[in-house]
């Protein structure tokens, strides 16, 4: 299918007015698409399934930033910890201390993104409030044990609820930007809360206009996926 490179550049423009970066999904997408924007000077790419992504970042240029945008476990971080630019979903403290681990294995600090569940299918992976105040909360005494001096929190990360009603994915989206305000707030020196990732292709007008810092487009980008990627 050929990409929308007309698209692309409207998004872009829309976004550099805002300073929000575009991280363009490329799941399920094939490497020659991707180049498509690899050569418009694109370098953010986000992939969901830990094998296509190794795959990928094993054929395509090296400076490639590739963001882990799906559901990580932790057996499987050891994949993608040499290169991952940063990883968006993160839900426990468990999966912090593996990718740490790895960070320590591959001598670099790897960023990350908690994930908050704010949508309302049961389907969504992510923390609730109570999970992400327990999270900070015992934050202080992981770093004091495991030191966790090689995985760097960097900000959240959500998906709204997969509706037409746009006031509820705004909603949606204030809430979760209320809570990066009140954990960027209580930040350590280690931890630099600077990213708020919300907003696709169908909901990143509103995403942006509630304050958005990246957004990941997919279909928009690269038309619709056929197979597996309807995540
Ligand atoms: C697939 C996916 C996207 C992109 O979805 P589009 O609707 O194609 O823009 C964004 N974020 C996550 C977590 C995804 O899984």
């Amino acid at each position: 299918m050929p990409v929308n490179k007309e698209k692309y550049r409207e998004i872009i423009l829309e976004l550099r007015k805002k300073n929000v970066i575009l991280v363009a999904v490329s799941k399920t997408k094939t490497v020659e698409e991707i180049m498509e924007f690899y050569e418009l000077g694109h370098r953010d790419f986000g992939e969901n399934y830990v094998q296509e992504l190794t795959e990928k970042h094993f054929v395509l240029p090296k400076d490639i930033r590739w963001h882990f945008i799906g559901h990580l476990q932790s057996k499987k971080v050891k994949y993608i910890s040499s290169f991952v630019h940063l990883v968006h979903g993160v839900d426990s403290v468990k999966l912090l201390q593996e990718i740490n681990k790895q960070g320590i294995k591959h001598k670099r600090v790897i960023d990350c993104l908690l994930q908050v569940h704010i949508a309302q299918e049961e389907t969504k992976f992510g923390l609730s409030e109570e999970e992400l105040d327990m999270l900070f909360k015992d934050l202080p005494s992981y770093e004091a044990v495991d030191g966790l001096t090689n995985v760097s929190i960097r900000g959240l990360m959500g998906m709204a609820s997969l509706t037409e009603n746009t006031s509820k994915i705004r909603l949606e989206f204030k809430y979760l930007n209320s809570l990066f305000d009140k954990y960027s707030k209580i930040q350590t020196e280690h931890e630099k809360m600077e990213i708020l990732s919300i907003g696709m292709s169908a909901d990143y007008k509103i995403a942006v206009e509630e304050g958005s810092s990246l957004v990941r487009i997919g279909s928009l980008l690269f038309g619709e996926r056929i197979s597996k990627g309807t995540l």
